[in-house]
């Protein structure tokens, strides 16, 4: 798989970890979009898109958005157990929606972001 086009929008006046959003292209005919860049503690590194699976149902075990009233998975009413005191930043209540399979291919994608975003960040300083 290739990536044929990527973009960066860094974010102007970044106050926290959060650098900038990326979109990559693949073979031409594939985009994700909402690649998050973020400053590590060992440096920028991507985030893939990912939404919120905040609750397990009891019932199945399956994973459900937030505020979710019935399982999407079981069918069985879940609103009024839902815990309320989870912290909603938790990494783990957090789950990738693309992603690669492999750490050679996250490499290859960051690595395009990271000197995209490096050379648009540069590109401005000089301005
Ligand atoms: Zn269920």
């Amino acid at each position: 798989m290739e990536i044929t086009e990527t973009r960066v929008s860094p974010v102007e006046k970044p106050s926290g970890r959060l650098k900038g959003f990326a979109s990559v292209t693949f073979d031409g005919v594939f985009v994700v979009r909402g690649i998050r860049i973020i400053e590590g503690d060992n440096g920028l590194f991507i985030a893939m898109p990912n939404r919120k699976t905040e609750f397990r149902c009891p019932g199945c075990g399956g994973w459900n958005v937030f505020h979710a009233k019935f399982c999407n998975r079981c069918g069985k009413e879940i609103a009024m157990s839902q815990p309320h005191d989870k912290n909603e930043d938790d990494p783990k209540n957090y789950h990738d929606i693309v992603h690669p399979i492999n750490n050679e291919f996250r490499e290859i994608i960051q690595s395009h972001i990271l000197n995209e975003y490096q050379s648009e960040t540069q590109g401005r300083k000089t301005l």
